[in-house]
């Protein structure tokens, strides 16, 4: 039988669970495929992912900070990837070109629906202005949601409100002026968790009915939701998304989804057990 081969660059890309989650699909689905970590340096993404692809690669995941070159790498984008700018799923189609996708925002999406969290027309806070940011920015407007974002780098926070404006109400905001604003949802969309770190927030922004969802998943509460546990109750990390986006890539090679309830129930018995 032939194996698609399957891989996943980044950097870092050693914390990644996605070759488990992979595992599990494969399990569930009896679809046997390799999926493997290769961690590339920021010079080298390009030639490494066509060098992949060259050589007999069928399908790969693109994470940190990477999003941007694979939109730029590929001959081909879908919708979704062309409104989010960012690509986070290669597949190689009729053994020639490069097909990229995004599956972050339909993901994500699909992650607050399973947590019955009302995502339309809410105030919704986004902390991050890099690839994962971009992915779910254009669901949430198509939802009418209204977004606030702020970054680090203000600048960032500043392009994306305009590149996205035209599908609907993002501002971009600097933290100092966060103060003493309230939202329905706060997002998490920063690298900092992943570094055992706090993006720069006043915490009189969270509320006891705000929802904080981390887009890390760490089996631990994540620095930033050990903080909002201060004053809210709801709170979330990014598992159920991480599950969602790739179940999504997976459809895209195999042509068939694996089931996301089941894949997280098994994840968690592997993982916390
Ligand atoms: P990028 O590298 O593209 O962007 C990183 C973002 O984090 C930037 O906005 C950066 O700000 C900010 N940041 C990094 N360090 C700090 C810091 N010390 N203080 C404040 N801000 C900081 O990464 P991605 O957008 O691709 O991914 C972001 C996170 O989301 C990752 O940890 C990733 O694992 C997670 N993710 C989870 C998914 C899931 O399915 N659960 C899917 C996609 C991503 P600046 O611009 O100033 O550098």
């Amino acid at each position: 039988m032939n194996i698609k081969k399957i891989a996943l660059f980044g950097n870092p890309v050693y914390h990644s669970k996605s070759p488990i989650i992979h595992k599990i699909f494969s399990y569930i689905t009896n679809i046997p495929y390799s999926y493997n970590k290769i961690n590339v340096s920021n010079k080298n993404f390009n030639i490494i992912a066509k060098n992949f692809f060259d050589f007999g690669g069928y399908g790969a995941n693109i994470t940190l900070p990477f999003k941007k070159k694979a939109f730029y790498l590929c001959d081909l984008l879908t919708e979704r990837a062309k409104l989010s700018k960012s690509v986070n799923v290669i597949t190689k189609i009729n053994n020639k070109y490069l097909l990229g996708d995004n599956t972050d925002g339909i993901g994500f999406i699909n992650d607050l629906k399973r947590l019955y969290i009302i995502y339309k027309k809410k105030k919704i806070l986004i902390i991050g202005a890099g690839g994962a940011a971009r992915g779910i920015i254009p669901p949430l407007l198509l939802y009418n949601n209204n977004i606030i974002i702020t970054n680090r780098t203000l600048e960032k926070a500043k392009k994306i409100s305009k590149e996205f404006n035209n599908l609907g109400n993002i501002k971009y905001i600097s933290n100092k002026k966060l103060f003493n604003k309230k939202f329905d949802i706060i997002i998490n969309a920063t690298s900092c968790s992943i570094k055992n770190k706090l993006p720069n927030l006043f915490n009189n922004i969270i509320n006891s009915n705000t929802f904080c969802y981390d887009m890390v998943y760490s089996k631990k509460n994540t620095y930033f939701l050990k903080w909002c546990l201060r004053k809210s109750k709801y709170i979330n990390d990014g598992l159920g998304m991480l599950i969602s986006q790739a179940a999504y890539s997976f459809l895209l090679w195999h042509n068939k989804m694996p089931s996301i309830k089941l894949s997280i129930e098994i994840f968690k018995k592997i993982n916390y057990n």
